[in-house]
């Protein structure tokens, strides 16, 4: 049996990586020139960085296995210091009463808490089943807190109203967690430590790509394929086959794909209407992150700040100094990569690295990270389609795109972040790229539509 597997991110190196180790032949297509997709790590002015900030964490005992297998004891635990940056304050993450308290002061604190109890107590209606992004996050931590810390990150992210954006991402985000979870956490009560209060995690020491980098080795060494900057231009007319950009196509007896859904879908023959109406209403967010080399080598200690201020439009802040110190090596200088998003019809999208250097260096002036330090250099890279978007009623759309994947085309998977439009983490890429393997090699039959729906995930991008 040979598998044909488009992109070369976690989900597809994850079923490359398991199906060589079970003897079956597989090729890997990348259309860009690395592995590891968004999880990648790429070298930047002598030292190595990820695509923003990429912390690995999962419960899953099947993904975890599987991910320190791979790295072979190359990891380093990173104690984790992330903190809320909110006009100009630092906000403890997570909250920390006293923390709060200083930064915003009694009066806005007690508000926050009023607004909390009065939503506890009367907002029971839009709590029973809320359906906006809003509505799930005032009633675990009421309106104050709502609009002081998630709705100008949420807005920025999405580029929709929180009123339009789909509670499906805040109980995928923040699963069970509330301002009373986490005042409880904060004074040790808590009875069920939340996973995104994790205070420690592993990190490969070759950044997060590296992962990526030694399935892709041990791929070839059992003889597999993986062919980088070899974008795949869609399927063939039967869906058993590849076609590529130089007009020739390659025949496999099943296909794996984690390249953006609507564009897999759309290279199909015969689409039915509702179909293509469906994949007319799914889209994306852009992201543009503007790496910065900062004259300093201790600017502040966290590996990754959420900017929450409205005035600014980045919206998070990596800091590789704070990672492990093989990332930064012998080099004195502190490289920060700062995030903005956008859509593709957004000006910002269109500008060039010039023009985004600047505006990136005129924000972070404004602000007081920088202590007085100097910016020696810049460079961009843009991510297109790196954010499916849970647009209030997303599902309704995605139903029919399924139901035709699943009776009309069985020979291809989609799996993976904009593969199966499920805003996954590396763990979750990797949990659906163990089970595609399971399927194709043991006839497993696992649902991959149905992974992530109650699956424990992080708070942070929240
Ligand atoms: C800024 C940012 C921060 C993140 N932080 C974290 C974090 O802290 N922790 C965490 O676990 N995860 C994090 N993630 C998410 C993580 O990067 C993704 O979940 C993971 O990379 C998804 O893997 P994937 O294989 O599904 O998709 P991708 O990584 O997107 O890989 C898909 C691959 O397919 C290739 N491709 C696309 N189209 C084609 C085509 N036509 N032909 C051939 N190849 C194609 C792409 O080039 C890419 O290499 C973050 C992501 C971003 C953008």
């Amino acid at each position: 049996m040979e598998i044909g597997i488009i992109g070369a991110g976690p989900a597809g190196m994850t079923t490359a990586y398991l199906l060589t180790q079970k003897g079956h032949k597989v090729a890997v297509f990348e259309s860009g020139p690395h592995v590891g997709g968004l999880a990648r790590t790429i070298s930047l002015w002598g030292q190595r960085v990820d695509l923003g900030p990429h912390r690995f964490l999962s419960k899953d005992a099947r993904v975890n296995h599987l991910w320190e297998e791979v790295a072979a004891g190359d990891l380093r635990v990173v104690k984790r210091m992330t903190r809320i940056f909110y006009s100009n304050q630092f906000y403890d993450y997570p909250l920390r009463p006293i923390n709060a308290l200083r930064n915003m002061g009694l009066p806005t604190a007690l508000s926050c808490l009023a607004s909390y109890a009065r939503q506890k107590w009367t907002g029971r209606a839009r709590l029973e089943k809320p359906e906006s992004f809003e509505e799930w996050v005032v009633a675990a931590f009421g309106q104050k807190l709502f609009e002081m810390f998630f709705k100008s990150y949420s807005e920025k992210l999405w580029g929709i109203s929180c009123e339009e954006l789909d509670a499906d991402f805040a109980a995928q985000r923040i699963k069970k967690f509330s301002l009373g979870g986490a005042l409880l956490s904060a004074m040790g009560l808590d009875r069920q430590k939340h996973r995104t209060l994790a205070h420690e995690f592993k990190y490969p020491t070759g950044g997060t790509g590296m992962i990526y980098d030694r399935m892709a080795e041990k791929v070839l060494a059992a003889g597999g394929e993986v062919h980088l900057s070899t974008p795949v231009a869609g399927l063939t007319a039967d869906a058993q086959g590849l076609r590529f950009q130089d007009g020739s196509s390659r025949h496999f007896d099943h296909i794996i794909s984690t390249m953006p859904l609507t564009l897999m879908c759309r290279s199909l023959a015969d689409l039915p209407l509702e179909v293509s109406e469906a994949l007319g209403q799914l889209t994306y967010r852009n992201t543009i992150l503007v790496y910065l080399r900062v004259d300093a080598d201790s600017l502040f200690p966290d590996q990754w700040l959420y900017v929450q201020s409205p005035d600014l439009k980045l919206g998070r802040i990596t800091n590789f100094r704070n990672w492990v110190p093989e990332l930064h090596g012998e080099s004195r200088d502190t490289i920060l990569a700062l995030e903005y998003w956008c859509d593709d019809a957004d000006e910002v999208w269109k500008w060039d690295d010039v023009g985004l250097i600047e505006m990136a260096k005129a924000e972070l002036a404004g602000t007081r990270l920088l202590q007085g330090a100097s910016v020696l250099e810049g460079s961009v890279i843009k991510l297109p389609r790196c954010y499916p978007v849970y647009r209030k009623g997303y599902r309704q759309s995605l139903k029919p795109i399924i139901d035709h994947l699943r009776t009309q085309v069985p020979t291809v998977s989609a799996i993976g972040r904009y593969g199966a439009f499920k805003y996954n983490n590396q763990d979750h890429s990797i949990l659906m790229g163990i089970l595609a393997a399971e399927n194709i090699a043991d006839g497993a039959g696992h649902d991959l539509w149905s992974i992530n729906s109650d699956y424990e995930v992080y708070q942070e991008e929240a």
